[in-house]
Parts: C-alpha cells; structure tokens; sequence
C-alpha cells in the first residue's frame, strides 16, 4: 500500500502497521482467526480509496524484554518450547500444529506474527508519543486481549495492547493512559494485566453472559466494564459508553488513549450477537478523537483484535480507519 497522501486540513497524519508474518499464522482450515481477515481489510482499504489517507509501516519483532512488560518469563518460556517442537515437527517433516488451548494454536509463523503484532504497537506508539504520527492502527493477527499476564488463551498468544501500555507507561513515562476495549468479547487478559494500576483507566463493552464468561463481578477500581446482553443494538451500545466510559473518560484526563479494535461486535459477525454496524465504529471512533484532541493531543494507537465475517471487518475498518485519518 503507497500513501500519495496530501495533509489537508482535518486530516490528521495516521500510521497503518502491518506485517507479513501476520498473514503466515493458521491454526488450521476452518479457524474464524484466518489469515484472509488480514487480505480482506487490505482489499476494502484498496477498493476505499483509505489507503490513500495513511501512511504504511513494515512492523519490527518485538523481544523478550518486551514481552516481559506484561507477561511472566514461564508465559514466554512455554510459548517458545512450543515453537520449537513444532520447528522441529516441520523438519521432521510433520504438520507443524501444536495447541495452546482448543481454539489457539502455534504454526511455524505464528511466534513470528506475534512478535510482530507487539512490534506493530511499540513502534506505534513511540511514533505517535515523538509527534511522528498522530495516530496509528495495527492491522496485525493473532489477537491479544485474552491473553493474561500468565496464559495464553482464545485466539490470543501475547497481550499485544497491554505491553504497548506497558512501554507507554514505564519507557515513556506517561502518567494516565485509558484503555478502550469494544470487541465483542472481554478483554479479560488486559484486565488481568492492567487491574489496579492507577494509572490506566479500561473501559470496555462485551457481550454477557458470553466467552470468556467474566468481567462483571470483582471488578478492579480502574476498569469501567459494561456488560450488554445478546441482541443489544448499536443505538443501545452508544448510550451505554455515552453513560459509562466518557464521564470516566473526561474526569480522567487520558495522555493517550489505546484501543482494542474488535470488530466482531458487527451484526453480522456470528461469533457474537450484538448489533454494531460501520457508522456505530465510526461514531465511537470519532468520539474517542474527540477525546483525545482535548486531553491527549490527538495521541491514539489501536489495534486490531476479533471480527471474523470477512465482509463486516472490513467495512468496519475502513470506518474506523477513515474516522482515525480525518478523509
Ligand atoms: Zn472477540
């Protein structure tokens, strides 16, 4: 994708971050976390005209100190003794397929897309923090949120969004950074990562009673959970964050806001029930811009999680990406 991009007023600059290990990942035919999400939004960017309004990055491999902003060392240790086996499994001349949990698997790439997706949002968010960019989406797969400081779970190998807090936070120095999660799923593992550090505030929306079936008792001082049962419509849903997450928000005063950009919260996206469409993405992204103008000198960086109806995610994207780059 090449940017011929002209600045022009109400255009803000905005950095895409992608990789093509992210498309070499697969846990196998049928899997709803296919690497053709990844095509489908590059396509609907294409055919939109939006490629035209960002500026595209090649992302970098994160390491282990990275990783080590959010996870324990037995998470990483375990993750890499996985990758071995199936290395050695695809010289042997196996399928080199080796399961973290019945929804989440390793192939010979998917070590490799994972330190891309951290590297995607590391080098995001040191942009956007220099004044490079003024915000940035991270087009990159496997997913984050579940996983915990601890566990890779749900689609998820490394919590791409909380390391890249992480950093914003112990590399950079920022005081208050906010959190936004709207996949249709709980974001439990930046939950787990992120509970009781004053200096983050998560607001989040998901589907309940639904996997993975937690979030809404024992709740941590700094997370604004909202809980919305099936059938919920986007109309609903924006009343909800209108309620719950903005007056946090402002009262909060965020330095940067980072957002857990799923998109299988669509009406159309099976893997849940709920009624977002495009406009309700582009609504919340411009209200969270809105936001940022005022508190965070514009400073957003998002990143991909679920949305698996290959023609929904990448309506939804373009809306979001369009919102974020001001065409
Ligand atoms: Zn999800």
């Amino acid at each position: 994708m090449k940017s011929r991009i002209r600045y022009d007023a109400g255009m803000s600059k905005t950095g895409f971050y992608t990789h093509s290990d992210c498309l070499r990942h697969d846990m196998g035919r049928g899997h709803p976390e296919c690497p053709e999400r990844l095509s489908a939004i590059r396509d609907r960017l294409l055919a939109s005209g939006v490629d035209q309004g960002v500026v595209e990055f090649i992302a970098p491999l994160a390491d282990t100190d990275d990783l080590l902003l959010a996870h324990t060392p037995r998470l990483i240790e375990t993750v890499y003794e996985l990758n071995q086996e199936v290395q050695d499994d695809i010289s042997r001349g196996g399928r080199g397929l080796a399961h973290i949990d019945p929804d989440t698997a390793l192939n010979g790439h998917s070590l490799s897309a994972a330190l891309r997706c951290v590297g995607a949002a590391l080098s995001a968010t040191d942009a956007v923090l220099a004044g490079e960019l003024d915000n940035a989406f991270c087009a990159v797969r496997p997913p984050g949120h579940h996983a915990t400081r601890s566990r890779s779970m749900g689609f998820c190998i490394f919590n791409t969004l909380a390391i890249a807090v992480r950093h914003a936070l112990e590399r950079h120095g920022l005081k208050r950074v906010a959190v936004i999660d709207f996949d249709v799923h709980h974001g439990n593992g930046t939950e787990d990562i992120l509970a009781n550090d004053e200096r983050v505030l998560m607001c989040s929306t998901f589907q309940h009673p639904f996997y993975p079936y937690c979030g809404t008792e024992d709740v941590p001082a700094n997370m604004v959970n909202v809980p919305v049962p099936a059938y919920t419509a986007g109309s609903e849903i924006r009343q909800l964050m209108a309620r719950h997450w903005f007056p946090a928000l402002e009262a909060f005063q965020p330095e940067m806001i980072f957002i857990s950009a799923g998109f299988d919260a669509h009406r159309e996206d099976d893997l849940g029930q709920l009624g977002m469409t495009e406009a309700d993405y582009r609504w919340i992204t411009e209200q969270l811009m809105d936001l940022a103008r005022r508190h965070a000198q514009g400073r957003i960086v998002s990143c991909l999680e679920g949305g698996y109806n290959l023609s929904a995610l990448a309506r939804s994207v373009e809306a979001h990406v369009r919102a974020l780059s001001g065409l």
